[in-house]
């Protein structure tokens, strides 16, 4: 049964493949604001959006394999098993429904995701269901595109993690996590091309790669461009 009383994070991605830009940052955001638990979330990508190279049951494999052993770690497969696209909103609905009113939730983005959060489905209504941790990511403005975003990001912000165990949500913290400049998109170009993937994800995802011959041909999307 999960502890209705304690902070519960969550981490959404498409984790293809998931990385060490996924995994250390949290692992350091967790030590930091006393995370016991940190849900993975893969999403369902629909299908009108450019699918990912590895089919939903890769995706899910590998983030098995990297948090295996790692009790931080949990995963939970909702968005994966619905056929509607996976809105975070609504995953956030359903888990507040779920936990009751008085829980403490936070859904964890990189700095990149908090720059392009508005134009999330129902954004405005993320912080009413949940707080947001923001990993730093290197290449990432600090500050939001326009001033109403800016302002808009300063009146949710706090540096207290107390806060965020404290209240069930509202709050930002924009969390002082290394920086781990790795993205899937590089590793996959990397094994397009037949480099390796060494140092960018755990060994075990690498060798399931491996095995599965994932992201060996070249990007078939790249062909299509040509
Ligand atoms: P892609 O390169 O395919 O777009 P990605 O590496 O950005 O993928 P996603 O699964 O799309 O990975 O990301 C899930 C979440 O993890 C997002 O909120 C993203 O901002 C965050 N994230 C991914 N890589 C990093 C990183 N190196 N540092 C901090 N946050 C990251």
């Amino acid at each position: 049964m999960p502890d209705n009383s304690q902070l519960h994070a969550l981490y959404g991605g498409t984790f293809d493949p998931i990385h060490y830009g996924h995994l250390k940052p949290v692992e350091a955001l967790a030590a930091r604001v006393g995370l016991q638990n940190v849900t993975l979330l893969p999403n369902n990508v629909p299908p009108h959006r450019p699918q990912p190279e590895a089919s939903p049951a890769q995706r899910i494999e590998m983030v098995r394999l990297a948090i295996a052993g790692n009790p931080l770690f949990s995963l939970d497969l909702r968005e994966m098993r619905r056929d509607t696209p996976s809105f975070t909103v609504d995953t956030l609905d359903e888990l507040r429904q779920e936990r009751g009113p008085d829980q403490p939730l936070a859904f964890i983005i990189g700095q990149d995701s908090l720059l392009s959060l508005h134009k999330w489905h129902r954004w405005q209504d993320l912080l009413s269901l949940c707080h947001l941790l923001v990993l730093r990511r290197p290449g990432y403005s600090q500050t939001m595109d326009t001033p109403e975003q800016q302002h808009w990001l300063e009146q949710h912000l706090t540096d207290r993690p107390e806060e965020l165990h404290q209240k069930p949500a509202g709050h930002i913290l924009l969390a002082d996590t290394p920086l781990v400049s790795i993205s899937a998109t590089e590793i996959r170009e990397r094994l397009h091309q037949g480099r390796s993937d060494a140092d960018l994800l755990p060994s075990s995802v690498s060798e399931f790669i491996m095995r599965e011959g994932l992201y060996r041909n070249p990007n078939p999307h790249a062909i299509l461009r040509r």
